[in-house]
């Protein structure tokens, strides 16, 4: 495994700004992960752990550090009763793994379609699309901690689980290198689907008992028409999907905000806590923030409000003075805090 020096990192994330990484490893194993921590442990380095650089920004100047590119391969299934257990390295593309579970007839990630990215990052945010998270059915994950430079199993339960939320993405920050997951499949048809968007888009189709192709299929087309599928020719291309995270209110707070605007329904969804999820999408929308707007070289989605979108010229600070605005303005029409959902490097 070599360790080279200042690798541009843009052209490694979809977003496509920022400079380069102090120093650059590729991993293809879990021992070349283990040389490429115990590298950086040696001189003090920081390190950060690349995907499919899909849910990331990188700052102009770059990250002064060690980034590992993770590129494990390795796919395979082991029947368990009533379904299968499958293990996938980090390094799969994600959308090829549910395909393949699909083509299997095993349920549970179809909702996940055409999410970018790499295996290994889903459980750091557990990735949700459509109703469906992979904290539902991940069974563990493996992982070197960059601590102690020793790979251990950790089950569902010690993941933590939350909505986009992880005990490696927030308990211990940078601390894990994913190595492996491993989902625990029911063969089966899918559930019921709830999400308004797949529901037409099947009933368009006159599909009322859909397979799990058929659902794969919908959230696809679905995905497509709001450029939330990576497409090189799709002028909304460059994003990282989803900027902001839902913000989650108390229902106070969800009827203060919905007597602000007494016309517009505003979209929420209770909470087990009783508290509300709002869309952060609507509340962009409704603080003058249009989809297709343009500020400079950056500017939203013209199909998805929440998208913050890169195009020719950008740069990374752009991108951040933009997201800062759009945050200034939902503060200030509604009280209302949103969270970024990509990660930060090097600012
Ligand atoms: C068009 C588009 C649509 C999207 N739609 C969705 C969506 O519907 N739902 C959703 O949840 N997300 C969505 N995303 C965000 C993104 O695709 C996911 O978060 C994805 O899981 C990121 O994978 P990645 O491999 O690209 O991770 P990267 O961007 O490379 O990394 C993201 C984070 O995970 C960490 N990481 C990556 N790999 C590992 C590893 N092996 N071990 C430890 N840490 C690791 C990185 O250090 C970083 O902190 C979308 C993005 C785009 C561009």
């Amino acid at each position: 495994m070599e360790i080279s020096d200042h690798e541009p990192l843009a052209p490694r994330t979809t977003l496509g700004v920022g400079g380069k990484a102090r120093y650059f490893a590729l991993a293809r194993s879990e021992s070349d992960v283990i040389q490429a921590l115990g590298w950086a442990k040696a001189r003090e380095v920081p390190v950060r752990v690349l995907g499919g650089g899909s849910n990331l920004v990188v700052a102009d100047q770059g990250f002064d550090g060690l980034v590992v590119g993770v590129e494990l391969r390795g796919v395979s299934f082991s029947p368990t009763t009533g379904g299968a257990l499958l293990t996938a390295r980090a390094g799969e593309p994600w959308d090829d793994v549910v395909e393949s579970a699909v083509r299997r007839g095993l349920a549970g990630l179809e909702g996940l379609s055409g999410i970018p990215g790499s295996v290994g990052a889903t459980p750091i945010q557990n990735v949700g699309a459509y109703g469906q998270e992979v904290a539902e059915t991940i069974d563990s994950v493996r992982a070197v901690d960059r601590a102690t430079l020793e790979p251990l199993e950790l089950d569902a339960k010690a993941c933590r689980f939350s909505y986009r939320d992880s005990f490696f993405k927030s308990e211990a920050p940078e601390r894990f290198v994913v190595i492996e997951v491993r989902f625990a499949l029911p063969q089966r048809p899918p559930g019921v689907v709830r999400y308004p968007d797949l529901q037409r888009e099947l009933s368009r189709q006159h599909l009322t008992q859909p397979s799990l192709a058929d659902v794969r299929a919908a959230v696809l087309a679905v995905r497509a028409e709001k450029s939330m599928l990576l497409d090189p020719s799709d002028p909304n291309g460059r994003s990282c999907g989803s900027f902001f995270l839902n913000p989650v209110v108390s229902s106070a707070d969800a009827e203060r905000i919905e007597r602000l605007l007494p016309d517009a329904s505003l979209p929420k969804y209770p909470q087990p806590d009783g508290r509300m999820k709002l869309a952060a999408g609507w509340l962009i929308e409704h603080s003058g923030f249009h989809k297709g707007l343009r500020d400079g070289h950056v500017g939203l989605s013209t199909k998805h409000a929440l998208a913050i979108v890169a195009h020719g010229g950008a740069t990374a600070s752009e991108v951040r003075r933009f997201a800062q605005k759009i945050q200034a303005g939902v503060e200030a029409r509604f009280g209302v805090a949103l969270a970024p959902e990509p990660n930060f490097w090097g600012f």
